[in-house]
């Protein structure tokens, strides 16, 4: 064990070529191990990629709360970005039930103190991560704003941002400059107020990131297989991937196939319940949207719009379905009437996307080893902050692969955590 490559001879398969995929896989490689990736996508078109690019750190809060619980019949869809499909109700129904549990004051308390945690890491993990894979140039740590259309809601989107705890965040009424500046992005409606928040920051080219992280593990001698894994298999307690109907072996497995993940574990017995929260974008290749704006919170809308260096990017939604049923045209409708009420400068109707948050019932990641397959290793169900915590977690994954101490207590994202995992 020299220079820190405490996996020196040994293999790792990563599971997923997402961002927590890549991150992982990259992180694994800088401390030795031989890295292999299996991603099915030549250009994967996951939640990585489709996501509004914001690095939010203040979201210390985990979603299942009382305060979520009691909200839902003002968010409900059309008027609200909360979709529930009466279709798809054997889904999302037990999942429901299991997110009402993990609302209790009690484990609301605790999961917002291993989020914070968590939080509190996730920049400096990226700092380290673009500085490794030569994209420093792709973050940008200027904040991001909240902005209200009607006073009453300024007022209490305000007072309630300002009584809630945000980590290593901060926040500020945002400037008279700011205000016009987001009033000229929004000509077609009055900006009541907005508020900045600093430490939080964006990804400027998601697309760029994910070259460059491949790149990376490529030159470095890891392997990108495009494959699909069929599922994981167990015998003893030693796991192995079962590809094309082949099993593969490794000393160390990862598996971070976002919101397809718990359906891979189904084959060694282990039910996970993790769902599928859908998103929805809408993407415009030209826009007057200056380069270097902070990504905007229209929250009235439970809408936000982020410039990429590929265009201007309007999201919403959360929509609890099946992973793989049909998408719903009536979200990017909504998305097209939102931005055509604002009058951003967008060129409609945009480029559509819709793609799966993968989500635990606590809105906890599973980041953590097996307790029935020692070479198992969990890194999935990042909800919202997937993009946020791709870079801490790949950290957590290496530290816990090479039996270092982590940076941050990780038990409380011990995928055990579920019960009927037996
Ligand atoms: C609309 C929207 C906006 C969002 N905005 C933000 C944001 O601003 N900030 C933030 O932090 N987070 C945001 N998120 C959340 C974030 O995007 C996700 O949490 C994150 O992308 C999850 O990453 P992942 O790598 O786990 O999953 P994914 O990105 O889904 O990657 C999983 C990969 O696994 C691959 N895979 C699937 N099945 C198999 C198989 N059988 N074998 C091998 N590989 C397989 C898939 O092809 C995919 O490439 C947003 C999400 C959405 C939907």
């Amino acid at each position: 064990m020299k220079n820190g490559k405490h996996l020196a001879g040994t293999t790792a398969l990563v599971v997923g070529g997402g961002l927590i995929g890549l991150c992982a896989a990259t992180r694994l490689q800088h401390i030795g191990a031989d890295v292999t990736l299996i991603e099915p996508e030549e250009k994967p078109k996951g939640a990585s990629w489709g996501n509004a690019g914001h690095l939010a750190i203040e979201q210390i809060q985990p979603l299942a709360s009382l305060a979520t619980i009691r909200s839902v019949p003002a968010r409900l869809f059309p008027r609200g970005a909360l979709a529930l499909p009466a279709s798809q109700l054997r889904t999302w129904a037990p999942f429901a039930l299991r997110m009402l549990r993990a609302s209790a004051p009690a484990r609301f308390a605790a999961g917002t103190a291993a989020l914070a945690a968590l939080l509190a890491e996730a920049m400096p993990a990226w700092r380290r991560a673009c500085e490794t894979s030569g994209t420093n140039d792709l973050l940008r740590e200027d904040g991001h704003f909240v902005a209200w259309e009607t006073a009453a809601s300024a007022a209490q989107g305000r007072a309630q941002w300002l009584a809630t705890p945000i980590g290593t965040a901060t926040v500020r009424d945002a400037t008279s400059d700011e205000l016009a500046m987001i009033a000229q992005l929004a000509p077609q409606t009055s900006i009541a107020g907005a508020i900045r928040f600093g430490g939080s920051g964006q990804i400027s080219n998601l697309d760029a990131l994910a070259a460059a992280l491949r790149a990376l593990l490529v030159a470095r001698g890891g392997t990108i297989r495009q494959a699909a894994a069929d599922g994981i298999v167990r015998t003893g307690n030693i796991a192995q991937v079962r590809i094309n109907g082949a099993l593969c072996n490794a000393d160390h497995i990862i598996l971070c196939a976002g919101a397809a993940s718990a359906d891979l574990l189904r084959p060694m017995g282990e039910r996970i319940p993790l769902i599928a929260e859908r998103g929805y974008h809408i993407q415009s290749a030209a826009s007057d949207w200056p380069p270097d704006m902070p990504p905007v919170a229209f929250e009235d809308r439970s809408m936000i719009v982020t410039r990429f260096a590929g265009g201007l990017r309007a999201a919403s939604f959360v929509e609890f379905a099946a992973r793989q049923a049909p998408p719903d045209p009536a979200k990017w409708d909504r998305l097209r009437q939102h931005v055509t009420a604002l009058g951003l400068p967008f060129d409609l109707p945009g480029e559509p996307w819709m793609g799966a948050r993968p989500t635990l019932p606590d809105y906890l990641p599973a980041i953590g080893r097996s307790r029935r397959a020692a070479n198992l290793i969990y890194a999935f169900g990042h909800q919202h902050l997937g993009l946020t915590l791709a870079a801490v977690t790949g950290e957590a994954v290496a530290s816990i692969a090479s039996g270092d101490a982590p940076a941050v207590n990780l038990a409380p994202f011990d995928p055990a955590r579920f019960g009927d995992t037996t």
